[in-house]
C-alpha cells in the first residue's frame, strides 16, 4: 500500500533549523522512512502515478522536510526516460566544486514550497559530494548539471536554507552570458 508522505511546507520553522549529524548504521525507522521517500519521489515523477495520488513532481527530499532534523538526503534521478537512480546520502558534504555556475532556466521548485517562485538560483555546475550510505559505507559521488543542482538544493535544506534565499531580489534573472542556463 502506498501512502503519500506528509511534507512540511515553508511556514514550519523546522525548515529553518540546522539538522544534526546521524550515527550509523541507520535505525530501522530511518530506513523505512527512506524507502517511503524513494517511492514517493519516484511516483511523483511518473505521470499516471502522480495523478492517481495527487503528487507534485519532485526529485529530492531532505529529512527536515518531514520534521526530522537529521542530515539525510534522498534523490531519485530520472537519468533516462523512465529510468531512475536512487541516491541516499547520510551526513553529506560537498567537498569540491567547479568554478562554473549554472542555473535551471525555469527556476527551482521544492516540495515544501507550494507556490511558484520565479528567478534563477545560481549553483555549481559540478560537485563532488561525500557521505555515507545507510549501512555506514563511505560514498563519494561526482554530479553534474541537474543532479549537481539537486544535491546542492537538498544539502541546503540541512542548513535551513531554501532555494529562494539564493535568488537575488533586485535581479532575479541572469542572461545567458552571465550564467549558463540549463
Ligand atoms: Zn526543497
Amino acid at each position: 500500500m502506498f501512502k503519500p508522505l506528509d511534507i512540511l511546507d515553508d511556514t514550519h520553522k523546522v525548515l529553518r533549523q540546522i539538522s544534526k549529524e546521524v550515527s550509523l548504521p541507520l535505525s530501522k525507522e530511518d530506513r523505512t522512512t527512506i524507502d517511503r521517500v524513494i517511492k514517493h519521489l519516484k511516483y511523483s515523477q511518473i505521470e499516471n502515478m502522480a495523478e492517481k495520488y495527487n503528487l507534485r513532481p519532485g526529485m529530492g527530499l531532505a529529512f527536515p522536510q518531514l520534521g526530522m532534523l537529521k542530515r539525510i538526503i534522498i534523490i531519485v534521478h530520472e537519468y533516462e526516460e523512465g529510468k531512475f537512480k536512487n541516491y541516499v546520502i547520510v551526513n553529506p558534504k560537498i567537498i569540491s566544486h567547479s568554478e562554473e555556475m549554472v542555473a535551471l532556466e525555469t527556476g527551482e521548485g521544492c516540495l515544501s514550497v507550494n507556490r511558484e517562485v520565479e528567478g534563477h538560483v545560481p549553483r555549481y555546475a559540478r560537485i563532488t559530494i561525500t557521505g555515507y550510505d545507510p549501512d555506514g559505507n563511505k560514498v563519494s559521488i561526482r554530479a553534474r548539471e541537474d543532479l549537481s543542482v539537486a544535491f546542492q538544493h537538498e544539502v541546503d535544506h540541512l542548513d535551513g536554507i531554501l532555494f529562494y534565499d539564493r535568488i537575488d531580489k533586485k535581479k532575479p534573472f541572469f542572461s545567458e552570458n552571465e550564467i549558463r542556463l540549463i
